[in-house]
């Protein structure tokens, strides 16, 4: 998996001139030419290519990188994952209109890749295709520690078992489309502004099958698929962050007879916790000393974000709302290389409510000027 602003170095929200300078610099430092370090060169130009490319730069911002999920000890059919930070802003492209002159771009583009690709079977591939869904999943902060299973229950649309998918009726003839004599395709007029265009169509009457069957399958009335549920166990990499969106392929709706399936997006969702506040990749809390450990110094035990406690150095003379830095102890980068750090502030409580002999031993500090 590649984080193509942590190659650069440069944050995810750079401008174009800060990933060029950025680019200038390493690829100066790596150049094999100059003695550097060939991958790590060829890494930098990877990033470079894709993020100053502003089209690439949204696909890989939403859906970017590739992380190979393996199966973790199961059949769950774990596609391969790919990572991005959503939501991506500004996909659609601006088009300035001339005066009094207006005509829809997409069918245009539409019109020559059919003529150009003269390949039917892909558009009827995609006619077929089963839709994406995106989910939400909230997960608690402490749970992005670790890679962690999460299963999901979906209500979608899945292949029907009655007929495998096929839509005709088990142990009934499959014919011959009788309107496009098999070839899956019809000749179609299609006019437009430039004029009138003929061209090969996917056949309406069997959607580009080629072949009707005599009888529709009695479940799915011949969609070859249903309305129904699955569960679906992902794999949540450690150091996921709010917004991130997972995708599983092939786990969207079913396609219509034995088209392929849609995506499964899940957009991640992290919880707020109790003690600490998750700023990047580093955590902050706030614990309360006492004023005599503030100004004599202590160790005192502090929470960590694992459960457990952690020591925590208090240099005498400390005063209240001091952030004192603990290495490591933040969210792991998801990266997967290294940790975030933990912030602590120190809150140095005033007692409201004091002993007699409390009270002694505070009227003879503030003799001392204390
Ligand atoms: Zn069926
Ligand atoms: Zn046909």
């Amino acid at each position: 998996m590649k984080d193509y602003y942590q190659i650069l170095g440069i944050n995810r929200n750079a401008s174009q001139e800060e990933i060029k300078k950025a680019y200038r610099k390493l690829a100066h430092k790596y150049h094999p030419d100059k003695g550097g370090d060939e991958q790590k060169f060829k890494e930098i130009n990877e990033a470079y290519q894709v993020l100053s490319d502003s089209a690439k730069r949204v696909q890989y911002d939403r859906f970017g990188n590739v992380f190979e999920g393996g199966a973790p000890g199961g059949d769950q059919g774990f596609g391969g994952f790919r990572w991005g930070w959503g939501p991506s802003g500004g996909s659609q492209a601006d088009f300035e209109e001339g005066p009094g002159f207006s005509f829809d771009f997409q069918d245009i583009g539409d019109i020559f890749d059919e003529f150009f690709t003269g390949d039917q079977s892909e558009h009827r591939q995609e006619a077929k295709r089963g839709r994406d869904i995106e989910v939400e999943l909230g997960i608690p902060l402490e749970a992005t520690l670790q890679a962690r299973q999460e299963k999901i229950s979906l209500s979608k649309f899945i292949a029907c078992a009655r007929c495998q998918g096929a839509g005709a009726e088990p142990g009934t003839k499959v014919n011959e489309c009788f309107s496009c004599r098999g070839t899956g395709e019809v000749q179609q007029i299609k006019r437009t502004i430039f004029g009138s265009f003929t061209r090969l169509g996917t056949c309406p009457e069997c959607a580009g099958e080629g072949m009707r069957p005599e009888k529709s399958c009695n479940v799915c009335k011949g969609e070859g698929r249903i309305k129904g549920s699955e569960d679906v166990v992902v794999l949540i990499p450690a150091g996921v962050d709010i917004n991130q969106i997972l995708r599983v392929e092939g786990k969207g709706d079913a396609g219509r007879k034995r088209g392929r399936a849609g995506d499964l997006y899940i957009r991640i969702q992290v919880k707020p916790h109790s003690q600490f506040q998750r700023k990047g990749d580093d955590v902050h809390a706030t614990v309360p000393i006492l004023f005599s450990q503030a100004a004599l110094g202590d160790t005192v035990e502090i929470p960590t974000l694992e459960g457990t406690n952690a020591l925590l150095d208090i240099p005498a003379g400390t005063p209240s709302g001091t952030v004192l830095k603990v290495a490591g102890k933040g969210i792991p980068h998801f990266s997967g290389i290294g940790r975030g750090n933990m912030y602590v502030k120190v809150d140095v409580k005033i007692p409201k409510r004091l002993t007699e002999e409390q009270k002694k031993l505070l009227k003879k500090l503030r003799e001392e000027e204390m």
